[in-house]
């Protein structure tokens, strides 16, 4: 059956939301994000694109590149908002949605040609979603999700992209290899130096060339290239948990060791969210004590996969749950409400090296395994209140 995919993408979703609320950024440069020294540009409107400015951009290089602009702090919770808001429309009228990140979604309406026309029904979705929120959106539809991406990617902003079914490779041919998802910095730059710059030469290689570069990569690279791609929607609702729990041999009360093993569980489960490209928008903590008693304590945050914002979380959440001063007996993390996601929507509270060291770590993790790298935490003698934060983000070679 020909499948029917639509991507779709607000556009330059924190600024659109903070211009609904303060008419005084409309056309103007704006830039979301810390201030501080050494904050990082989260998103930033076309005016400032227009500079230079990208987002994950240090702060100051973005204010060199473009004085006038207006800093915006940001609030995630806000934003957490009004994507719901979105993705509740989408899933009032779709029959299979899956959110990819805070402001894209991709849709399956596959045998919906058989009753509406497609590009109708997706063209009406669109002007909904405006009319009721107010912000800007743009879509592809194609018959897979690569294509209908980077068809998003031409329609911006605001706009709407149609690539039909055949129309694939021709679509794809005269743009930059940059924009197949998938193809990052390294790939670009060793593509580059091989003289690929279009598309178009891509298509025009053998699969095995590819995989001799850049080893099975290369290959699905070679396949987005040539506009397939049949990975399917994965519903939202369909996506799992993960969790770690840690069972003393003997009871416990020693409340810096108990925060080391959360930090290290965290660092753990976050460290496979990013290698699985996703994101966590929901923390639990679980503690059983040496008479069995179980409590566990939720907390929703904006969708992350940062060790340090899940730390302080799960630290917070642990000061509220243990006032007992009883025996432990069991601790446990659980990630749920997981989306797909790369590290994007939390940089308002990282700096450069922060974000730089978590890399870091995780280039040592993948090469060395992950009991040779963690966090060093600094806990003062005899702390048992509860309170203090998750650590001096050290790294720590064993
Ligand atoms: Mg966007």
């Amino acid at each position: 059956m020909e499948r029917h995919i639509i991507h779709c993408d607000l556009d330059t979703f924190f600024v659109s939301v903070e211009r609904l609320l303060n008419s005084e950024l409309v056309g103007k440069p704006v830039l979301i994000g810390g201030s501080s020294d050494r904050g990082v540009v989260a998103s930033c409107s076309y005016e400032a694109r227009r500079f230079g400015v990208h987002s994950a951009m240090p702060m100051k290089l973005a204010l060199r590149l473009c004085p006038e602009a207006v800093i915006v702090r940001g609030d995630h919770d806000r934003y957490a908002k009004y994507s719901g808001t979105v993705t509740e429309i989408i899933e009032e009228s779709t029959p299979v949605v899956e959110k990819a990140s805070i402001d894209e979604h991709y849709l399956d309406i596959s045998g919906m040609d058989k009753y509406f026309g497609c590009w109708k029904w997706a063209r009406e979705l669109r002007q909904r979603i405006m009319k009721e929120t107010g912000l800007p959106l743009s879509f592809g539809l194609s018959a897979n999700k690569t294509v209908s991406k980077i068809a998003t990617g031409e329609a911006k902003p605001c706009g709407e992209w149609l690539v039909e079914g055949g129309t694939e490779k021709p679509f794809l041919a005269p743009l930059s290899i940059r924009k197949i998802p998938m193809v990052g910095e390294k790939s670009y730059v060793l593509l580059r130096n091989m003289g690929i710059h279009r598309i178009h030469t891509l298509q025009a290689m053998e699969p095995f060339t590819m995989r001799r570069v850049l080893g099975e990569n290369g290959v699905t690279i070679w396949r987005k290239a040539n506009g397939l791609d049949d990975s399917p929607v994965v519903p939202f609702r369909e996506q799992k948990s993960m969790s770690k729990e840690t069972t003393f041999q003997q009871d416990t009360i020693d409340v810096g060791m108990l925060r080391r093993i959360l930090i290290s569980m965290v660092d753990a489960l976050a460290f496979d969210l990013r290698t699985d490209q996703k994101l966590t928008g929901c923390i639990t903590l679980k503690i059983r004590y040496s008479n069995f008693d179980t409590h566990t304590q939720q907390v929703r945050i904006p969708y992350t996969n940062s060790d340090r914002a899940i730390t302080d979380k799960v630290m917070e959440l642990f000061g509220k749950l243990y006032s007992r001063r009883m025996l432990i007996r069991l601790v446990g993390v659980k990630f749920s409400n997981l989306i797909h996601g790369a590290y994007q929507v939390d940089l308002f509270n990282d700096t450069q090296e922060e974000i730089n060291l978590m890399q870091a770590m995780d280039r040592i993790r993948l090469r060395y395994g992950e009991q040779y790298i963690g966090r060093g935490i600094y806990l003062p003698e005899g702390d048992c209140d509860g309170q203090a934060k998750g650590g001096h983000h050290a790294a720590q070679p064993a």
